[in-house]
């Protein structure tokens, strides 16, 4: 990434609508994440594989419905609490705050980007750590 022009802080703040949840893409998982996520729904992790994941090259991705609405989403999401990184990181990913160009397009997709509580230098490095980041858009 070229220089931290979002160190002074970008605001955020989600409206719940849900509009990054019923669009397609993918959503990966990791093998912490699928135990967590089928330990909240009672699933043995195979149970929950052979389920809701689908192999794409080396990765895993939640299924979506026809749609392309995530596999979780009714109404709001049904997974929550143990949603994968990639969701709880969104909007700030590498490729998303690679530069005002491409924060500004999220803006314009997202309606709780560039509004609402500030999130600090800090707070969005730790977010970035994460990589919840997807090559596809979400
Ligand atoms: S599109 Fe933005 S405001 Fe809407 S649910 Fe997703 S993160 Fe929240």
């Amino acid at each position: 990434m070229k220089k931290k022009w979002w160190r002074d802080g970008l605001p955020f703040e989600c409206t719940q609508c849900g509009k990054c949840c019923r669009v397609e893409g993918y959503v990966w998982v990791n093998t912490a994440d699928i135990a967590k996520l089928a330990g909240f729904l009672q699933m043995t992790p195979p149970a929950f594989e052979k389920k809701y994941l689908r192999t794409v090259g080396r990765r895993r991705s939640l299924i979506e419905k026809p749609n392309f609405e995530c596999i979780f989403w009714d109404g709001g999401c049904s997974v929550y609490p143990v949603r994968p990184p990639q969701c709880k990181t969104y909007p700030f990913w590498h490729q998303n705050l690679e530069s005002i160009e491409t924060w500004q397009e999220v803006v314009e997709e997202c309606p709780g980007s560039g509004t609402g509580s500030v999130y600090s230098g800090e707070e969005i490095e730790q977010l970035l750590r994460q990589k919840g980041e997807t090559n596809k858009s979400q």
